[in-house]
């Protein structure tokens, strides 16, 4: 019997569209070997390129689109800057569907450099709190003021969920805040995640300060597995991990609630690369296999990925960030082919 999946793809800004036309690509490669599964894509605008047209960066018809569909795969988006400007799509979204838990997986991966080889980790970020909570003032000239909002509701839900995922791993997780200088709102974080721990004895939870922790994600990423951190803190630390695996180009990030799902590639729009076909588009493409996932499609997942590490490994098609000159539609064109190949 047929598995039909409605979702929604916003291409977004500047290199959006190439890398997420690719990932697109390689999920019809995956339908094209797995005749049982079927994606509907909807076609969304969001991102800057909204503004002028439609004075926000998400129209209401986009949002509908988002509504009616299972899961959205998402482009990045240039984040408006000016004063006044609409906030950022990607933190609307998660707001606006309860998109609370961000997930980053973090690996090595063959063929490609990373700062040690048996790196293998999550960052599991709280994703509609902390500063992200959007709001900002100048109290006075020269005087700015931004709320740091944390609950101990969505603290504990998002503990919840990297417990629940440290148990499928090697059963251990780290709290990272800065509770010595954040006495109230990371103390409330802490004391959720300790508490949340309760539920899950299997899992040894651990405790480490935010920027003690961007030292040892240098000095020993390998001896860490589920890192539960606030959204500041998971946000900068997320990028440092990507760092350390290969670059931004590879990593992929699924924004999750209880009932739908948003998958992205951690990195932004990269205006100076933007249709020049030159962007990495596996980040794009692994954020459609953590998609996959989400929807219970281990086996398609599983391919995407094998196509994925063969092509690295290889070490034949690769773009410029990871030392090569292949452009986005070359890495496509290879992974779409492993995957037919692997799945036939
Ligand atoms: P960025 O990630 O867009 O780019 C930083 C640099 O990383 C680029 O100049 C490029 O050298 C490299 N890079 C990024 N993606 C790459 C890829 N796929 N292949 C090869 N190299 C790649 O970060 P930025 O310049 O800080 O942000 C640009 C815009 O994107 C900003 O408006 C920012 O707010 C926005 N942004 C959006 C999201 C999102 O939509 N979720 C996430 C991060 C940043």
């Amino acid at each position: 019997m047929q598995r039909i999946y409605k979702i929604a793809v916003l291409p977004g800004d500047g290199i959006g569209p190439e890398v997420t036309r690719a990932a697109v690509a390689v999920l019809d490669a995956v339908q094209r070997v797995n005749c049982d599964l079927r994606l509907n894509f909807i076609y969304g605008e969001a991102g800057y390129n909204c503004i002028e047209r439609y004075g926000t960066n998400i129209p209401q018809k986009t949002i509908d689109i988002l509504k009616g569909t299972h899961a959205c795969l998402k482009g990045p988006m240039t984040t408006p800057e000016e004063p006044g400007a609409p906030p950022s799509a990607a933190v609307t979204i998660r707001k606006m569907f309860n998109l609370y838990a961000n997930v980053r997986p973090c690996r090595s991966l063959p063929g490609v450099w990373s700062i040690k080889p048996n790196i293998d980790l999550v960052i599991v970020r709280e994703n509609t709190e902390c500063l992200y909570f959007g709001r900002e003032y100048e109290v006075s000239p020269g005087k700015g003021v931004a709320l740091r909002v944390v609950t101990r509701e969505a603290s504990e839900r998002v503990a919840r969920l990297a417990f629940k995922l440290s148990e499928k791993r090697r059963r251990y997780l780290t709290c990272v805040h800065k509770r010595n200088i954040l006495r109230i709102t990371d103390g409330i974080f802490r004391d959720a995640v300790f508490s949340v721990a309760k539920e899950f004895p299997s899992v040894r939870v651990d405790e480490e300060h935010v920027d003690a922790m961007t030292m040892r994600l240098i000095k020993e990423p390998e001896r860490f597995d589920v890192i539960v951190t606030t959204n500041l803190y998971g946000d900068i630390l997320s990028d440092e991990a990507a760092q350390i695996t290969g670059g931004i180009g590879l990593a992929a990030g699924a924004n999750v609630g209880d009932s739908y799902g948003m998958f992205e590639p951690v990195h932004g729009s990269a205006p100076k690369h933007a249709g020049k076909n030159r962007a990495n588009p596996i980040a794009a493409i692994l954020a459609a296999k953590m998609m996959l996932e989400y929807l219970g499609e281990y086996e398609a997942a599983k391919l995407i990925e094998m196509a994925v590490n063969k092509v690295l490994s290889e070490g034949k098609v690769k773009t410029y960030d990871l030392g090569g000159n292949s452009t986005t539609e070359d890495v496509k064109n290879a992974i779409v082919e492993k995957v037919l190949q692997f799945g036939s």
